[in-house]
């Protein structure tokens, strides 16, 4: 698809990439494979004008192949949306719920957004129904304190909703 959308001039962005890959894929790995795919360029995000120039002069480069760029990426702390979590015996949603509160009320500090998204999270997907097993703790790759995040979030964005 990459190919023949270049072929026509056409751009393309893709969102949540690598969801269809197997499930221990770091971004890093990740992001190489999409660069040896014929992709221009990986954006984890872009918070102010410094790093868009940052990422456009990265994706001007004739050498497409940066693992040091790629390895530079700060993604400490972040929820990749990669899935592992998606193991909890309770079924807490708990992806949607750090993308919500990382995402929209963190990183974009827009609060009105994060709690509309936050909204359509079902209760019986919300952090209320959490037993604290931890489980989830093991099977992150990014070693979050996934227990305390998503308390936070509940605090902060389900204010009149559920329970708080
Ligand atoms: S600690 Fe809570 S969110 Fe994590 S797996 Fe256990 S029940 Fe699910
Ligand atoms: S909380 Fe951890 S395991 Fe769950 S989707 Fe985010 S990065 Fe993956």
């Amino acid at each position: 698809m990459i190919a023949n959308a270049r072929a026509k001039d056409i751009g393309l962005l893709t969102m949540k990439s690598t969801r269809a890959l197997p499930q221990n894929t770091t971004f890093v790995s990740a992001a190489k494979r999409f660069l040896d795919d014929g992709i221009d360029s990986v954006v984890k995000s872009i918070k102010d004008p410094e790093a868009l120039k940052e990422y456009w002069q990265a994706a001007r480069l004739d050498d497409k192949t940066p693992p040091a760029k790629a390895a530079s990426v700060d993604i400490a702390g972040q929820c990749t949306l990669c899935g592992l979590c998606g193991q909890c015996p309770e079924g807490v949603a708990i992806q949607d719920i750090l993308r919500t509160y990382q995402y929209y009320a963190l990183d974009l500090a827009w609060p009105e957004e994060a709690r509309r998204q936050y909204a359509a999270i079902p209760p019986s997907a919300s952090p209320d129904v959490c037993t604290g097993c931890g489980r989830c703790e093991t099977l992150c790759p990014q070693a979050l304190p996934i227990r305390t995040l998503i308390a936070e979030a509940h605090a902060e964005l389900a204010f009149g909703q559920h329970h708080i």
